[in-house]
Formats: C-alpha cells, sequence, structure tokens
C-alpha cells in the first residue's frame, strides 16, 4: 500500500451478509464469538482450523457451519466475502491476512489493527437499530467506555420505535413525498408521546399516535422562518443549548467567518451551510446579501438559521437583520451567545467586575459607522471600569491617544486576548503606556479583545486556560517606557 501523508479515517459501512460467504481461520473461543455474531448476520461460514472447540464441532455436526479441517492454505479462501484471522498464531494471522490481500478480500484479524484491512466496531444494539463506534483502532477503550453510556442512554424503545416506523415507511414517504416536509413532520411526531408510550409497552397507542399525526391536515406550504443565533466565541461547549437546537433543525445555516468549525461540525449533517463572511475573489457578501438570502430561503419555507460569532447583537448586526426580516413578515428569533468580552474575560481569568477594582464595565468598539467620534471619551477613560474593545487591534494607537489625553492613568493594565476560548488562545498584558508597541511585538491578529482596566492585571495571577499570559519582550520594558514620554 502506498504511505499516506495522513491519518485517514475507516470508511464505515454496513455490510448485508445474508448468504454470503464468510471464512473465519481459528476454532477456539474467539471464533466462536466471531462465529455467533457472523450468523446472526445471516453468512454462511466456513471454519478453517485443525480443530474445533465443542460447540463449533456441534454445530459443524448439524450442518450450520461448514469446517475445512487442518492447517491454513489459501484455497480456503476462495469463497469468500470477508475473512477473519482468528487464531493465537501470529503467523498464521499473518499468512491469512496476506492471502485475503492477495485476493482483494477484507480481512480482520482479531485484535491486530496493523494486519486488517476491515474492523469491526463496537455496537449498540436496539432491534434493528445499530450504534457503531470506532476509533480506528486508535483508543479502544474509549469506545468501549462510549458504548457502555449509549448502553444506559438508549432504552429498549428505540427498537419498537424502529420496527414501527419500518412498518409505517411507505406510508409516510406516500404522505409526505417532500424530504423537509418529511423532516419536520418527524420531528413534531417523535416530540409527541410516541416514545413515551412504546416504553410503556403500549404498542397499539403507540401506532395509533403515529397514524393520527400521518392524517392530519399536513402543512403543504411549509413557512420558512429566521432564527438568529449566537455561536459564542469558539469553543464549542459555550454554544446554548438552544442554539444547538436550533442547528440541529435547520435546513439552511448561514454563518460567518467568525464561527468556528468546531460549531459548525455541530449543525444537521444535511443542512446547506453558506459562509457569508467568505470573500470570493473580491467580492464580499455585503449586509444588504446577506438580508437578501435570508429572505430567498425563509420564503421558499426553509428553516434559516442566522449564525454569528459570539452574540448576535453585540457588534453583530443582528438588530439591523431582525428589523429587515420583520419588516418583510418573516417568523423570526433569537438566540443570544456568549459574547466575546465574556468569553474572553471568563477565558482569560479577567473578572470583568471586581469590588475592589471595578464597579462597571463597557462593551465598545473603536470601528463605529461614523468613526469613534460619538464615544464618550471623558467616561471611557474614568478609572475604576472596564472597557471591553471589539474590533480594535488596528486602532490601538489612536485609542491610547484618547485615553491618555482625556486622563486615564498611563499605568492602567491591559489584556489583550487573541483568539479567546479556542485552542490557539493567547493573552498578552501589560500598560496602557504600552499597548499598541506590545501588540505590535506579539503580532496580535484578529479575532481579539481588549479589556483595559484595573482587573486586567488579574490576568497574571488568574488565568488557568492555554499558555501563560505573554508580557513585554525580555529587554523591552524600558524602551516601551521610553516610547511613552
Ligand atoms: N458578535 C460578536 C462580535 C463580532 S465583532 C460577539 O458578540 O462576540 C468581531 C470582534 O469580536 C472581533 O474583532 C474581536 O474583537 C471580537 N471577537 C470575536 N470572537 C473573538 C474571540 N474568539 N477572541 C477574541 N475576540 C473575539
Amino acid at each position: 500500500m502506498q504511505p499516506l501523508s495522513y491519518t485517514p479515517r475507516l470508511y464505515p459501512f454496513f455490510a448485508d451478509l445474508r448468504g454470503r460467504t464468510v471464512l473465519v481461520v481459528g476454532g477456539g473461543a474467539v471464533a466462536a464469538r466471531k462465529i455467533a455474531a457472523l450468523r446472526s448476520a445471516g453468512a454462511q461460514v466456513l471454519v478453517g482450523a485443525p480443530v474445533l472447540e465443542d460447540g463449533l464441532q456441534a454445530m459443524a455436526a448439524r450442518g450450520e457451519i461448514e469446517h475445512l479441517s487442518g492447517s491454513f492454505r489459501d484455497g480456503w479462501l476462495r469463497e469468500a466475502w470477508l475473512v477473519v484471522a482468528a487464531t493465537d498464531d501470529r503467523a498464521v494471522n499473518r499468512a491469512v491476512a496476506a492471502a485475503a490481500e492477495e485476493r482483494r478480500v477484507f480481512v480482520n484479524v482479531v485484535d491486530d489493527a496493523e494486519l486488517s484491512s476491515f474492523q469491526v466496531p463496537s455496537v449498540v444494539e436496539r432491534g434493528r437499530l445499530q450504534v457503531a463506534i470506532s476509533t480506528g483502532g486508535a483508543a479502544p477503550m474509549l469506545a468501549r467506555h462510549l458504548r457502555e453510556k449509549l448502553e444506559a442512554q438508549l432504552d429498549e424503545s428505540w427498537a419498537a420505535l424502529t420496527e414501527l416506523l419500518a412498518r409505517h415507511r411507505q406510508r409516510i414517504r406516500k404522505r409526505l413525498p417532500e424530504m423537509a416536509a418529511r423532516r419536520r413532520w418527524f420531528e413534531r411526531l417523535l416530540a409527541g408521546p410516541l416514545q413515551a408510550l412504546l416504553r410503556q409497552r403500549q404498542p397499539l397507542r403507540a401506532e395509533h399516535a403515529l397514524l393520527a399525526a400521518l392524517s392530519e391536515q399536513v402543512d403543504e406550504k411549509a413557512r420558512g422562518s429566521v432564527a438568529l443565533v449566537g455561536a459564542g466565541p469558539g469553543d464549542p461547549g459555550l454554544l446554548t443549548l438552544r442554539g444547538l437546537r436550533l442547528l440541529n433543525e435547520a435546513d439552511v445555516i448561514l454563518h460567518d467567518h467568525l464561527v468556528s468549525a468546531e460549531v459548525l461540525a455541530l449543525a444537521r449533517r444535511d443542512a446547506e451551510l453558506i459562509d457569508v463572511g467568505k470573500q470570493a475573489g473580491a467580492h464580499r457578501n455585503t449586509q444588504e446579501d446577506i438580508h437578501a438570502l435570508l429572505l430567498e430561503h425563509a420564503r421558499a419555507g426553509r428553516r434559516v438559521v442566522r449564525l454569528k460569532g459570539g452574540d448576535p447583537f453585540v457588534f453583530g448586526r443582528g438588530g439591523e437583520e431582525l428589523e429587515f426580516l420583520h419588516a418583510h413578515g418573516i417568523d423570526c428569533e433569537v438566540a443570544p451567545g456568549i459574547t466575546a468580552a465574556l468569553a474572553c474575560a471568563a477565558y482569560a481569568g479577567v473578572p470583568l467586575t471586581h469590588r475592589e477594582h471595578a464597579q462597571s464595565v463597557r462593551l465598545l468598539t473603536a470601528h463605529g459607522k461614523d468613526g469613534d467620534d460619538h464615544l464618550d471619551w471623558r467616561a471611557l477613560a474614568a478609572d475604576r471600569q472596564t472597557l471591553a474593545v471589539y474590533m480594535g487591534v488596528a486602532g490601538l494607537d489612536r485609542l491610547r491617544a484618547r485615553l491618555l489625553e482625556h486622563g486615564r492613568a498611563p499605568d492602567t493594565p491591559f489584556a489583550l486576548i487573541e483568539n479567546g476560548s479556542r485552542p490557539e488562545q493567547r493573552v498578552v498584558i501589560g500598560t496602557l503606556a504600552q499597548l499598541p508597541e506590545l501588540a505590535r511585538a506579539h503580532s496580535v491578529q484578529s479575532p481579539a479583545l481588549l479589556i483595559l482596566g484595573e482587573v486586567a492585571a488579574l490576568a497574571e495571577s488568574l488565568h488557568w486556560f492555554g499558555a501563560p499570559p505573554l508580557t513585554a519582550p525580555h529587554g523591552a520594558a524600558d524602551g516601551l517606557q521610553l516610547r511613552r514620554a
């Protein structure tokens, strides 16, 4: 095989083995376990081994499996679609693997990922419903742990539910031929009492509930809607449960560039993802383009999620979008998110307010529609308060000048947090006097949030996430001080 420059994932698939021949090499307890599983999938099992353990021997005598006796020969593979090597002799397993490779038949060598061309996942089974788990051989204990968790979580009603739905599958498809409508109906159905009835062993009442739901007047022309959802600053753990539910129900997701890949990975697999923050060539989606897209998808009856970094109503233009959608009569809702100021403060160990250091906090950006001319610099420069400055990386020189001009002390501490809450988070700390130089010295990039105020000094002792805060490079502090004078 060609060596690959990356670690590829296994390709998962469920194989239909009914009536197909599978060769199992080995006649002991391990082979017996594998054979039981293969037979329950309907496979025709050939077992090759010099001797068989008692159970297998009995099965062979009853004609349920066929015994090939003696030591392994390539010819055993002739009829096989799959091969399982379950001997305790590595040389034999190796020979089986080589022969399978040669004949292009997939082989699993029990407990030997290296010799295997397919792996058997850990499985949670509820009747016909199967959940398969694999770590690609990387951490079998983890797969086991997860399997146990799922075992506890998925009660027996899932088996009955699978059967009930299988029985009515054609009817449901006929009644709701359109995929999106079917999915909506299905979500409504599962939100109802159906599964509780199955859990209470009331299969007839459950079936009635399903049929009743199916005969209800189906809302043919689905009403589209838009949810403005805050994705938080990056760590997917900071997404709200409501945001997660909306992501799971969305047909279309329009997201910003700031939304992390980890959050996007939580969206429904078949939702259409549109990156409206992306610059395609010279073209960048304007706010008007985004409005038009929201309207177009909602009017087509889709459930649209407008997913924004942080919170949609904090420097996120969510207000404008909501106004626009309201004016066009679209159903809307808003799910807040953890805004960058809160997340960066928490992940840098900087309490935004503190009884001893700051009695108020202000969120601001120096990038307002008409520049920062409307900001009340005198008020912003007051001490014992915290400023959280968004979109500030480019404007730090001006910010420092204005604040010093209006009386903020040059030794006011700051913490500048780049990629807050993400694995690559960096925090730079220092004083207002050093601010732009330090940001340049560490080449801080967007997205970064500035926290300025007495509380920022606490980052040095209270940091807990990622690397410790960066300070002035050695010997540079004096230079920075000089430049201030
Ligand atoms: N609606 C967003 C803000 C959008 S404005 C919110 O509520 O957080 C974009 C600015 O937010 C960036 O320039 C940066 O200042 C800040 N920001 C967003 N995510 C950030 C993150 N993970 N780390 C640091 N700053 C972030």
